[in-house]
């Protein structure tokens, strides 16, 4: 029934992309983020659709220092209204590092009159993003304000990562307000990377698909 709905939706929005400047564009992907919890129990947590871009240039990858968590990881970031995941990807890595991207095509492609073809990621992942409401949800602790968890802000994030390639000169330019640093990692660095395992086995993979 999820996915049947799901994949309805995004019927929809791919459709109506093909056509542009059609207002109702917004309508369905708004849809889509708002219909993961609404198909869940009532008192779940809220999943929100992020994306995240791996840029490789000259055997290197590109990566961005989280300023709440200290780690490193791909640029990326919540999926906006009247955007695509892989149009997120793009945007939250220009808005990030000042590198112009594109999102390299994968996945089945064909021109075509009735459908949208777009790329798919190169994976993706489910994630609590913070360990106390985690901990709340399972019953391991105690909510501490509102036991109904009304208004609350994302919980999970179902991230949809893509692989990259650079449109322009790359020119680094950090926003400094997003990020602690920035900076390029050969695939030998990986494994000494201040990060989680779990980004580390998708940094290299994003290699092995180069
Ligand atoms: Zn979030």
């Amino acid at each position: 029934m999820i996915h049947k709905e799901i994949g309805r939706k995004l019927g929809v929005y791919t459709t109506m992309s093909l056509q542009s400047n059609n207002p109702d564009r917004t309508v369905a992907i708004t849809d889509f983020v708002c219909l993961l919890p609404n198909y869940l129990e009532e008192n779940s947590p809220k999943y929100c659709l992020t994306a995240s871009g791996s840029l490789i240039v000259n055997d290197k990858i590109l990566l961005v220092k989280h300023k709440k968590l200290g780690i490193w990881l791909s640029p990326g970031g919540h999926v906006e209204v009247n955007e695509m995941p892989h149009q997120a990807a793009e945007r939250e890595c220009l808005e990030e590092t000042g590198v112009h991207v594109k999102t390299i095509q994968h996945g089945f492609y064909k021109k075509s009159q009735t459908s949208n073809y777009l790329p798919s990621p190169i994976s993706t992942n489910l994630h609590w993003i913070n360990q106390d409401n985690y901990l709340i949800r399972i019953g391991q602790k105690q909510a501490e304000k509102d036991p109904r968890w009304s208004n609350r802000g994302c919980e999970v994030h179902l991230d949809y990562k893509y692989l990259l390639e650079p449109t322009s000169e790359v020119v680094l330019n950090r926003q400094i307000e997003e990020t602690d640093g920035l900076e390029w990692f050969s695939r030998d660095q990986i494994a000494d990377l201040e990060t989680t395992d779990d980004i580390k086995g998708e940094l290299v993979y994003a290699f092995v698909l180069l």
